[in-house]
């Protein structure tokens, strides 16, 4: 394991995430909407920033990349369909690209509902899953541009990815989206504990964040959807919850 992932909280409940591949040093940024948050984190990380990964375009995800690209000059990745509402990409991407980060390589998931260009960033030496607004703990984005059928697709894309995989999630909305995966499903034990772990870690100043893949697949209602039907259910539910 070679790359780690550290949280930045940006905003009221953004998360960027400070990426580092400790066999080259090289580093990263995801989705940073603020610059200063990530410059603070960049110098602690020592002074350099290689790239900076874009997950889709809303204002709480790029606008921390124009002073971070005048600072440090990172090569910008992004999805080549979303180019024309994205920062100057470096590097667009599709589907399947594998894009390289120091000594391993991303694979990047198209995974369109909160937006039609949203992409996915997917490290799999190392399991760490950057899914911006399309899954959170115990949770999954809005539907502003994609239908629920793209969103359920979009998450069936993770399905084969190991238990052990962090989801480095864009937000940190687990404790409002707790109590309403506790009203859908309130005999789930483990459900019961990750919402009695989340009010303390709440409680301490603490992220949420990383979860784990298997931890959601045993908590988050979204992903217990079987079909495209029951999950559009569920996230108009959610909705009007
Ligand atoms: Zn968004
Ligand atoms: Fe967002």
């Amino acid at each position: 394991m070679t790359v780690t992932a550290t949280a930045i909280p940006m905003l009221t409940d953004n998360y960027s995430w400070l990426l580092r591949d400790t066999a080259t040093g090289t580093i990263g940024i995801v989705d940073p909407a603020e610059a200063a948050p990530a410059i603070a984190a960049i110098e602690a990380a020592g002074g350099r920033l290689d790239c900076i990964f874009i997950t889709h375009h809303h204002g709480d995800h790029i606008d921390g990349i124009p002073a971070l690209v005048e600072r440090y000059h990172p090569k910008i990745i992004g999805n080549a369909a979303d180019a024309h509402r994205l920062p100057k990409l470096d590097i667009a991407v599709r589907e399947g690209d594998l894009v390289t980060f120091g000594a391993v390589q991303a694979q990047v998931f198209d995974t369109p509902g909160h937006t039609i260009g949203h992409i996915a960033y997917y490290f799999p030496d190392d399991g760490i899953l950057l899914p911006g607004d399309t899954l959170f703990s115990l949770g999954c984005g809005r539907l502003f541009e994609g239908t629920a059928a793209d969103m359920f697709g979009a998450l069936q894309k993770f399905e084969p990815l190991p238990d052990a995989t962090l989801v480095c999630a864009g937000h940190e909305y687990t404790a409002s989206n707790a109590k309403f995966a506790l009203a859908q499903d309130p005999s789930n034990q483990a459900l019961q504990a990750r919402a009695a772990e989340i009010t303390a870690l709440r409680a301490a100043g603490q992220p949420t964040l990383p979860v784990t893949l298997g931890q959601e697949r045993a908590t988050n209602p979204f992903l217990r959807a079987e079909t495209a039907q029951a999950f559009a259910t569920l996230r108009k539910a959610k909705d009007n919850f």
